[in-house]
C-alpha cells in the first residue's frame, strides 16, 4: 500500500520520490510505504491553499455546514473501515478505534459545522456610534497532528480550520498516516474544492519545519510533545504567527479516603481506564495516582488484581482491551521508564514486562503489560517526565494540601481527576490544581463547547468551541458614527 500526498485535490507523489516505511505495531512487520515530503512539496500544499483561499473563504456558513455534515456523514457510514484502519495503523484495539477515535473524529465535523451556524457577534452602541465587530478567516492553516489519536486529533483541527472559512496544509504524524488518507478519500468523493484540505506526510524536521516557517501560512495549530512545542514557539515568535500548541502532561489521579463505598467500584474501573485506555497513549492519561492512605489498603489491592486481569493481546481481538504500543522505538522507551523506576527504589506491583500469552501473529509487535508501580518519590524522574505508555505509579499522601502540592509539582499542567465525596472539597481541590481541565469522579468526559488546553508546560492557547474560533479567525472592531 502506498499512502499519498493530497495536494489540490489530487493524490500525490513527493516530489523527491522518497518513501518512509510504515510498520504495523501489533505484527512489527511494514505493511505500506509513505510519502516523504520535503519542503517542496510542503510549497506545492501551501500555494494550492492559497489558491483555494478566496473562493473558500466567501462561501456562506450554510454551504460550510453542509459540506462538514457530509463528510461526517460520509466517515460514518465507513466506520468499521475507518476503525480497522485506525488499529492496524496505530496498535489501538479495533474497539477504541471503532467506540471512541472514529465516532469522536464525525462529531468533530457535526460540532464545527454546528457551531458556526450559531456563531454570534458583538455590538453596543456608545459615544454617539454603534460599535460591532467582525470576524474573518486567517488564510492557509498549518495543522500538525500526533500519533495517539490520529484521526481524531487531525479532524479536531481540520473541522474548526475549514468551518470558520479558511483553507489548511495539515502534516499527520509519520507514524499513523493511514486515516487521514482515507479521510482525504472521503474529501475527494464529496468534491470539498480542491485545495481546502491539503495533506503532507513526512518526518518532522523534513516537512513540519518547512510548513511551520513558510511565509504564508499566518497560524499554526500544533499538538504533540513539549520538546517539539518549544521548537515550533522559537520558529514562530520572530515571524509573529499564531500559535496553538497542545502538549505533553504527567496527570494525577487524585483518589481521597472519602469516595462512598458504593462509588469506590466506578472509581477503580474508570481508572483502569484513566491508566491504560489506548495503552496509556492518551495525554490525558492519569499517570500519577494519588491515593490517601486511609484507603491505601483497599484501593492498592482491588485496583492491582483489576490491572492483572485485564486482557493484552490482538488489537482485532475484541476482547483485548490493550493492543500493541507505537513503535518499537517507544516500546524500548517505556521499558527504559519501567527500570529507572526500579533504580529509583520502585516496586512494580503488576506488568513490568511483555504481556504473556500473545498469539502468533503478534510475536513481533510492539507489546508492554499494563504497569503499576509504588514507593517511587513524587520528585523521582518517573513521577516528573512523561512516559506516554502503559505505566502508572501509585503515590499516597495524608492531607488534602499535600495532595495538590504533589499533584501540582510537575512541570506539567494539563488535566487531574479527583475522587470524593465531598462537593465542598472537589470544588476547592479543582480550584487549586495548576492544570487545564479537571474532571470531578469522572475521566475524559468530554462536551465539545468547553476550553481545552493545558497551563504550564503542558501547552498555550484553548482549543474547542469559542476558544477555537478566536484561534481559527481575526477579530475587527468597526466603530460607525451614528
Ligand atoms: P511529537 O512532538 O514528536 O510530534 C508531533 C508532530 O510534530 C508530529 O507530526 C511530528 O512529526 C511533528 N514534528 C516533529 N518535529 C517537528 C518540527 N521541527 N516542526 C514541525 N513539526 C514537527 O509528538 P508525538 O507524535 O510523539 O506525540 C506524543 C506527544 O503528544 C505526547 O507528548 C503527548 O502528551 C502529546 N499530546 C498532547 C495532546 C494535548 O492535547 N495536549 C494530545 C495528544 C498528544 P514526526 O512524527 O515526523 O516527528
Amino acid at each position: 500500500m502506498e499512502l499519498l500526498n493530497f495536494i489540490d485535490g489530487q493524490f500525490v507523489k513527493a516530489l523527491g520520490g522518497k518513501w518512509l516505511e510504515k510498520h504495523e505495531p501489533a505484527t512489527g512487520k511494514v505493511y505500506a510505504t509513505v510519502c516523504r515530503s520535503d519542503a517542496a512539496d510542503v510549497d506545492a500544499a501551501v500555494k494550492a491553499a492559497q489558491r483555494a483561499f478566496p473562493s473558500w473563504s466567501e462561501t456562506s456558513t450554510d454551504e460550510r455546514f453542509r459540506w462538514l455534515m457530509r463528510i461526517a456523514d460520509v466517515i460514518e457510514a465507513r466506520l468499521d473501515a475507518f476503525a480497522a484502519a485506525e488499529s492496524q495503523d496505530q496498535g489501538k484495539t479495533v474497539t477504541t478505534a471503532r467506540t471512541v477515535d472514529i465516532p469522536r473524529s464525525i462529531e468533530n465535523f457535526r460540532f464545527y459545522a454546528q457551531y458556526i451556524t450559531q456563531m454570534e457577534g458583538m455590538a453596543l452602541e456608545s459615544k454617539g456610534a454603534v460599535h460591532y465587530t467582525l470576524r474573518k478567516p486567517i488564510g492557509v492553516v498549518a495543522l500538525i497532528s500526533p500519533w495517539n489519536l490520529p484521526l481524531y486529533l487531525a479532524t479536531w483541527k481540520i473541522a474548526p480550520a475549514i468551518a470558520f472559512g479558511n483553507t489548511c496544509v495539515i502534516k499527520p504524524s509519520e507514524l499513523t498516516p493511514r486515516t487521514i488518507t482515507m479521510l482525504a478519500e472521503v474529501l475527494k468523493e464529496v468534491k470539498l474544492p480542491a485545495g481546502v484540505v491539503n495533506i503532507v506526510h513526512g518526518l518532522g524536521p523534513e516537512c513540519g519545519q518547512p510548513l511551520v516557517e513558510h511565509p504564508e501560512v499566518p497560524a499554526i495549530s500544533f499538538t504533540g510533545g513539549t520538546i517539539t512545542g518549544k521548537k515550533l514557539a522559537a520558529t514562530a515568535a520572530p515571524l509573529l504567527k499564531k500559535v496553538s500548541l497542545e502538549l505533553g502532561g504527567k496527570n494525577a489521579n487524585i483518589i481521597f479516603g472519602d469516595v462512598e463505598p458504593a462509588k469506590m467500584q466506578e472509581c477503580i474501573q474508570t481508572t483502569l481506564r484513566s491508566s491504560f485506555a489506548n495503552q496509556g497513549e492518551i495525554c490525558l492519561c492519569g499517570s500519577r495516582i494519588l491515593i490517601q492512605r486511609s484507603i491505601w489498603d483497599i484501593f492498592v489491592p482491588a485496583f492491582v488484581a483489576a490491572v492483572k486481569a485485564l486482557h493484552i493481546g490482538d488489537p482485532r481481538d475484541p476482547k483485548s482491551f490493550m493492543g500493541a504500543l507505537i513503535s518499537e522505538a517507544h516500546t524500548r522507551k517505556v521499558e527504559s521508564y519501567i527500570k529507572l523506576a526500579q533504580e529509583e527504589g520502585g516496586v512494580v506491583l503488576a506488568g513490568g514486562s511483555r504481556p504473556a500469552g500473545l498469539p502468533d501473529r503478534c510475536r513481533d509487535g510492539y507489546f508492554v503489560a499494563p504497569t503499576v508501580i509504588s514507593n517511587v518519590a513524587p520528585k523521582a524522574r518517573v513521577n516528573q517526565e512523561e512516559i506516554f505508555g502503559p505505566v502508572v505509579t501509585l503515590i499516597p499522601f495524608e492531607t488534602e494540601e499535600e495532595a495538590v502540592a504533589i499533584a501540582n509539582g510537575t512541570q506539567y499542567g494539563l488535566a487531574a481527576s479527583v475522587w470524593t465525596g465531598s462537593v465542598s472539597r472537589a470544588n476547592r481541590v479543582s480550584a487549586a490544581l495548576d492544570v487545564g481541565y479537571v474532571w470531578i469522579n469522572c475521566w475524559l468526559l468530554r462536551d465539545l463547547r468547553m476550553p481545552f488546553g493545558g497551563v504550564k508546560a503542558s501547552g498555550i492557547g484553548r482549543e474547542g468551541g469559542k476558544f477555537a474560533m478566536d484561534f481559527y479567525t481575526e477579530v475587527k472592531s468597526v466603530c460607525s458614527k451614528l
